[in-house]
């Protein structure tokens, strides 16, 4: 008798392993913060939640934040708040720490960014053991990122835009983020998908 089971098993494509990154989620850029987003507890508490009810999508979880130690020219006593800005996320103060409200997710590694510039991508950052974003996902062999977390139209569109350059499947939650302003977060959204990055809300996952 032949051997009749079926033979699937070398043409399934496994699904690529997929990074969470949490970009800036920091209270300097919450309500109440140096440069705050409207809308920015709100997106901590959603991303918290996210995370508990859905850990299980994601074979690592990532944050990033701004931390500013002498960034030069991001910093302006008369900021433009395009090229430059007003004092926030300075290394090593309370409203550079991770949101309360992320207090619980337990995260796989955790990078600083913008310690001598601007900093705008999670790829300028760096962890603890000094392991840049991009090494941190390709030793945990990550295909694919979903980005959320602040801002949208600066921090999370640059971080997205870098996940492609890098070749990796990119989605942004688009309810899991906000932008500094309404019309810059229209903007960023068209050059995202200019840049094949998937823009989805929770209730299309
Ligand atoms: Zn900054």
């Amino acid at each position: 008798m032949d051997d009749i089971r079926p033979q699937t098993s070398r043409f399934v494509t496994s699904r690529p392993r997929r990074a969470l990154v949490v970009v800036d989620v920091q209270p300097t850029f919450c309500e109440g913060g140096e440069l705050g987003v409207e809308g920015g507890n709100a997106v901590a508490d959603r991303v918290a939640t996210y995370i508990k009810e859905h850990r299980d999508r994601y074979d690592v979880i990532l944050t990033t934040q701004d931390w500013h130690i002498d960034p030069g020219e991001h910093f302006s006593d008369a900021p433009d708040f395009v090229d430059s800005w007003p004092t926030h996320g300075v290394a090593d103060t309370p409203s550079a720490m991770l949101h309360p409200a992320l207090a619980d997710i337990d995260a796989d590694a955790s990078v600083k960014k913008g310690q001598y510039g601007h900093g705008y991508s999670g790829f300028d950052g760096v962890d603890d053991a000094g392991r840049s974003l991009e090494t941190i996902l390709t030793d945990a062999g990550i295909g694919a990122i979903d980005v959320v977390g602040l801002a949208e139209s600066h921090c999370v569109k640059h971080t997205a835009l870098d996940a492609r350059r890098n070749g990796l499947a990119t989605r942004v939650i688009t309810d899991l983020t906000a932008p500094v302003s309404a019309g810059q977060g229209e903007q960023a959204r068209a050059e995202m998908r200019d840049a094949g990055v998937v823009l989805l809300s929770t209730a299309d996952l």
